[in-house]
């Protein structure tokens, strides 16, 4: 299956999750055992032999691909969190939200700087989750070696703002 036949798998959903906003719905896809085999097949078919220690995957969805793609490439997945779901000792990065402000956590313990990391998410917007995602990254002085997505929305900001960070983006579909 090639990116462009995945993409036909993804929903556009419109005034969700608040009217103007158009959701893209990534459930058929994960329905769809040849789409979802596809889209691991193609990230590993990148990452395969590339020297990713950690698949850096961001909840909640960025699980599901982050740890199908660990399982193919044989590395593991370090978990990036809500807030207040790790045990343990956590680093922390607040982002901004449309309204408000959210934050992602860490386990402190869970990089160093051996580590060469893959930031793992369904989908890039703004880019305000990544970025946090790959300041955590960096708090812990580990490589940040790529951030894959299955979607970017390409009128949103977000490859720019992981791009000042420094960090290149790989997404399948657009
Ligand atoms: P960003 O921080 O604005 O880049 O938003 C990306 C995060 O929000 C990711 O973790 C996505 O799972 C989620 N997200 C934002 N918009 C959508 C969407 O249209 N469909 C699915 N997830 C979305």
């Amino acid at each position: 299956m090639t990116p462009d036949q995945l993409k036909k798998t993804i929903g556009a959903i419109p005034d969700y999750p608040k009217p103007g906003i158009t959701f893209r719905d990534i459930t058929p896809l994960l329905q769809d055992r040849e789409a979802f085999a596809a889209a691991i097949d193609l990230f590993a078919e990148r990452y395969r032999d590339s020297g990713i220690t950690q698949i850096a995957a961001i909840e909640a969805r960025g699980f599901i691909f982050g740890a199908a793609l660990a399982k193919q490439i044989g590395c593991g997945v370090t978990l990036l969190r809500k807030p207040g779901k790790l045990p343990g000792a956590t680093v922390s990065q607040s982002y901004q939200l449309e309204y408000g402000e959210d934050s992602l956590e860490m386990r402190a313990d869970s990089l160093n700087s051996n580590d060469n990391v893959l930031i793992v998410d369904d989908l890039l917007a703004t880019g305000g989750t990544a970025e946090a995602a790959a300041i955590l990254i960096k708090k812990a002085k580990a490589v940040i070696v790529e951030a894959a997505f299955l979607v970017s929305l390409n009128d949103l900001p977000g490859e720019q703002k992981l791009q000042q960070q420094g960090v290149a983006c790989y997404t399948l579909c657009r």
